[in-house]
């Protein structure tokens, strides 16, 4: 794996290939929810690059930017294994200058749901994502369903911005319990791990009422909360794949996402139905 640390050596390398470039974003602590998405870009594109950066721009002050865990050295070698050419690891002073220019995340679904919960959230991430595009150069850039806001902001993103890129969804992975896997996670013990399956199981409520013919939206929240309980439910939400929050949902075009905390640990998880 050639590692790079710098932008500039790392721009040489994007911009002197002229093959397929696939590229997974990350933020480390790599799990198989990483992994499944560098499988896929690795069967899509003859070029594979990770990038590993924990953007301090998305982390609100409050929030666990110093406690975010870092495991660069096995972090590598699961690159490694996973058959990737490159991968970038730059730190905070190659990314940001003082009085850099950034994006601003949509005034309405940038700032509902996660981004109510966490105001400036998606600039941070809007803002890392385009810049780490361009240094990529990529030609597919995969990213996980599991954060669908981000998802669906980062595809409007490249819409609206005409961006030369294609972003490739792709599905969450979970445990066999149903927990998605989350570097966050890690924070969990045991008895909470058993307490976090509350939002996958209230998610696959919601998605067996879908399924027995119910479309309302209030009476389907009503039963999934149930199931949330007593988790603090920082939003339990239904939209459609542009965010609209929807009364009567449609199949094929419904979001249910779920944010609540565990003890300290704040999770989130969602199913597209
Ligand atoms: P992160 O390192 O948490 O910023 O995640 C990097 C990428 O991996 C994002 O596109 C996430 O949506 C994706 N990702 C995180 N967890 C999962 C998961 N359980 N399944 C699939 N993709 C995931």
């Amino acid at each position: 794996v050639k590692i790079f640390r710098d932008c500039a050596s790392f721009l040489e390398f994007t911009k002197s290939q002229t093959e397929t470039i696939g590229f997974v974003p990350t933020m480390g602590a790599l799990h198989e929810g990483h992994i499944s998405l560098m499988t896929r870009a690795k069967q899509e594109n003859k070029i594979l690059i990770v990038s590993i950066f924990v953007n301090p721009t998305q982390f609100l002050p409050n929030e666990d930017l110093s406690k975010y865990p870092r495991r660069e050295e096995a972090d590598i070698k699961i690159c490694e294994l996973a058959g990737i050419d490159a991968l970038f690891l730059p730190n905070i002073d190659e990314m940001y200058n003082q009085d850099d220019p950034k994006v601003c995340a949509p005034n309405i679904r940038g700032f509902i749901l996660e981004g109510f919960q966490r105001p400036g959230h998606y600039d941070g991430v809007l803002t890392i994502v385009l810049k780490l595009l361009m240094l990529t150069n990529a030609t597919n850039a995969y990213f996980g369903q599991k954060d669908a806001q981000q998802l669906i902001l980062i595809e409007e993103m490249v819409r609206r911005f005409y961006l030369p890129v294609k972003i490739v969804p792709c599905p969450t992975a979970r445990d066999d319990d149903g927990l998605a896997l989350s570097s966050r996670n890690i924070y969990l013990s045991a008895e909470q791990k058993i307490e976090a399956l509350k939002l996958s199981k209230s998610l696959f409520c919601g998605a067996k009422l879908i399924a027995n013919g119910l479309r309302n939206c209030k009476h389907i929240k009503e039963q999934m909360l149930k199931e949330l309980l007593p988790l603090s439910v920082d939003y339990l939400e239904i939209t459609d794949y542009e965010l609209n929050i929807k009364d009567e949902l449609v199949l094929s075009n419904t979001l249910l996402l779920v944010a609540a905390r565990v003890g300290s640990v704040r999770l989130i998880d969602n199913l597209w139905i």
